[in-house]
Formats: C-alpha cells, structure tokens, sequence
C-alpha cells in the first residue's frame, strides 16, 4: 500500500457504498442505464425540526430521510440520532439496507434516517418533542407500506413508541405496522431486542465451522457497548466465548482472561464508561482493534478499519456487526491477509430480519414466541450465509463481494421485470 493511497483514502460514507454497488455491477457486466438507476437514491429529504427546550428557548435540528430504493418493497431501515450525522452517511445507510434486504431476500427496499443531535444532552421531554416532530416532518414519506423505520444508533423502542403514536394520531388509525423496533406492549417482536446480536452469531457459527475455529474458548473483542456490541457479548460468552475486550466511545477495557458480559452491562446502566470498569486494564477504541484475538466485532459506527490500522489487525474473523466499519482499501488488504470479513449487509442482518417478522405479525395480529423468531432467524440467516459463500467462491472474491453479486442481481432483477416507469 502506497502511503499516496493511504493519504487520499475517501472516508466518505456513500462513496464507500457506492465502490461497492460499483464493484458488484462490475462483476454483473451490468449495463451503464441499469447501473445509473441503482446506484442514485429514490428520495431524500432534509427537514428542520425546532423543539421548545425544557427552559423555553427553541433550538433547531437537521434530519433526513432517505428512501434509497423500493423495487422489492417498501424501503426499511433504521433512524439514527447522533451529532455526525450528514446526508451523505443516512444515505450510505439507506442503500446499504437495500442491498441487505436484498441479500436476506427480505420483502423490502432500503431507507434510512437520522437527525444531528446529541440525544445524551436531552431530557427526555425534550427527546420526545425532538421526535415526534422530526416524525410529523418526514410523515409524508412514511407509512407501513412505503417507508418503515426502526431503532439505530441511540435510538430505541421508546423512540419506535412514540413515531408509531404521532404517525398514528396523525392519520386517526392505530398503525402498527409503521415502525418495528416497538416494545412488546405495541405490537414489537419477541427477540427483537437481541435480534442483531443474534444475527452475528448465527453467521458468527458458520464462518467458525469454515475455518475450523472453535467458537469454544475463542478470544472475542467488541467495539461498542450498545444493543448489537452487549447482546452479542452475552450471546457468545453464554456459548463459551472468551470477551477480551469490550469498548465504549470513551474508551474499552482489555483482559485475557475474559470479561462478564453482564457485569460490564451492570456498569453500564450507571452511566459509566468502560474504560473505568474495576477488572482489566484500561484501552483506547484504536488498541482495542488491534489486540491479538480470534474474532473482531466492530460495532459501533462506519470508518474504523482503515488502510491506517488494517496491517495491524490480528484477528481470524472481523464480524460486521455495524454498518460500514471497514473501509474499502482496508477489506482489501484483509482480503489478502487471509483475514474472513463477515460484511455488514450480511452479518448485521439478524435486525432486520426479526424486524420483518415484527411487521409481518403485526399486519397478522398473531405474535411468534421466542423460540419461533429464532428459528425462523436462523432458517434465514444460514441461508444468507451460505448462498453468499457460493457466491464468493463463484466470483473468487471476498464474502462482502458475494454479498453484493448476490444482492445486486436481485434488486437488478426485480427492476428489470416491473420496467422503468412510464
Ligand atoms: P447503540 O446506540 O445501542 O450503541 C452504540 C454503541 O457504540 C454505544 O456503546 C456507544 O458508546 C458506542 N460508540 C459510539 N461512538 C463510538 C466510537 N466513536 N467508538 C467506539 N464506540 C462508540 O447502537 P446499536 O444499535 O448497537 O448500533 C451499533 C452499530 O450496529 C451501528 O453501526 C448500527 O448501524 C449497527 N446496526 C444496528 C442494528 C440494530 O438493530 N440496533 C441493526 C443493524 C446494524
């Protein structure tokens, strides 16, 4: 790697997306008029929401919307409150759900949502205004069987409650179906919760079995504590997994000997950070990525494994459990490293997924219990895994090239056969 290319590495979201889109069209030989119709995004919207704070002043938010594409169905995909949100990273987002859903061969197309805010510096009142009104702006988008959001970053069931509620008073028709993600109370979906979690470990499984490399006593390092980085944590320390390492966005903690996932997540719900948990030692997020581990779970946010770190990685296996957390010339020097990149659309799947069940009960009113998501989870996601295998191995390219062959020709199909309109 040319210390040029490490220079000029473009670290923007949708120009990462779109290399891959590119590199999946490429191997498609798809032609440049069908190519040009999936790679631009159906709709985006930017919206203003001013939100009364709890003293009296009004502040004003920047959100988006993006509904990436809807050949297969209604676009999905989360909605995210963070202060780095741009329009250029909720669509990046957005079109990885449509390759994702794609890839799950799931009924939907692919959106996403965020606002730039930092919710830890709302009261909760505040948060609720700041959403219903961001919800009510973006309303005309949404709708059970257009644009159906759900929980991302700091977003949560709460969240889902209270979109589901104005979407619901604003039409004047209690309207399950428009968000997933909800609490059990609203027509949410048994094992959504860990459903993401879930998801990486069932692919998690069968990348382990590929390689040889028992899931038992494996050294696992998770960037990010939230829903997907702390279920999977539990998930696989139940399954004799040793967590290592485990992080925050203040910082992590590192001990050989393994960590207690719960009493990690115990600390947590104090509002502290990892990096002061009173076993291991203290480590910084860019230690963490390179500590010598058998796996690597990077869930957090886009941009970790860079061409600055990706020589460093040590890891067998890096499972995606966020969205974008490798950059494009960082997968290709794992790829040669021989290092199994599980990719986003497929390992981070399981969210969806169960969120697609969530919508299917709902319309249904007949809700599955535990054991019947995760069965029904499992059916999908080892046959994600394994249809992407073939795929990598037909086109002789990483997992993440399989993903994308595989998903691209799909939603290539599905927009061939409905034609393009009028
Ligand atoms: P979350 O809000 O529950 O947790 C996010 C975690 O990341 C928190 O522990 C936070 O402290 C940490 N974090 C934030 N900034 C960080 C930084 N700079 N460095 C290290 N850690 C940092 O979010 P989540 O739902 O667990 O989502 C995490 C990732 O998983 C995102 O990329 C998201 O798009 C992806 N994802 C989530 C779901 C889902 O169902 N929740 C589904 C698919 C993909």
């Amino acid at each position: 790697m040319s210390v040029e290319s490490l220079k000029t590495e473009d670290l923007n979201p949708f120009s990462i997306a779109q290399h891959y889109f590119d590199q999946a069209a490429d191997r498609l030989q798809m032609d440049p008029g069908m190519r040009a119709v999936l790679r631009t995004p159906k709709r985006c919207l930017t919206v203003s929401i001013p939100v009364r704070m709890d003293d009296g002043h009004y502040e004003v938010f920047i959100g988006h919307r993006v509904a990436h594409n809807m050949a297969r169905g209604p676009a999905k995909g989360g909605i995210r409150f963070h202060p780095d949100v741009s329009l250029d990273e909720v669509k990046a987002l957005a079109s990885w759900m449509t390759w994702k859903c794609a890839c799950l061969d799931l009924p939907f197309g692919g959106g996403k949502g965020g606002v730039q805010v930092d919710p830890h510096k709302l009261s909760k009142l505040e948060l609720e205004r700041l959403t219903r009104r961001y919800t009510s702006e973006i309303l005309p988008m949404i709708g059970p069987d257009q644009d159906i959001p759900a929980p991302d970053v700091y977003t949560d069931s709460q969240v889902m409650a209270w979109i589901m509620d104005t979407y619901s008073m604003t039409k004047g028709a209690t309207t399950l179906g428009v968000v997933t993600g909800k609490p059990l109370a609203l027509g949410g979906s048994r094992g959504r919760d860990r459903a993401t979690a879930r998801g990486v470990q069932f692919t998690l499984r069968q990348a382990c079995a590929k390689l040889k490399l028992p899931l038992q006593d494996a050294r696992v390092a998770i960037q990010g504590y939230g829903n997907a980085g702390s279920n999977l944590a539990t998930l696989l320390h139940a399954e004799g997994a040793r967590i290592v390492a485990a992080s925050d966005s203040k910082g992590g903690v590192h001990d050989p000997k393994g960590l207690d996932p719960a009493a990690l997540a115990a600390h947590k719900e104090l509002g502290a950070s990892l990096h002061t948990f009173n076993a291991g030692r203290p480590i910084t997020n860019d230690q963490l990525l390179e500590l010598p581990v058998d796996i690597l779970v990077p869930a957090a946010l886009e941009n970790q494994i860079t061409g600055a770190n990706a020589e460093r990685i040590q890891a067998r296996i890096v499972a995606e459990a966020a969205n974008g957390p490798t950059t494009p010339l960082a997968d290709d020097i794992l790829f040669s490293r021989g290092i199994t990149v599980v990719p986003d659309i497929l390992a981070n799947a399981g969210g969806v997924t169960v969120s697609y069940f969530e919508w299917v009960q709902d319309f249904y009113t007949f809700f599955w219990d535990d054991d019947e998501v995760d069965r029904r989870l499992e059916i999908y996601m080892r046959r994600a895994f394994d249809t992407v295998a073939d795929k990598a191995a037909e086109h002789y390219c990483s997992l993440r090239g399989g993903a994308y062959v595989l998903a691209v020709s799909r939603v290539l199909e599905a927009t061939q056969v409905r034609g393009i309109f009028p």
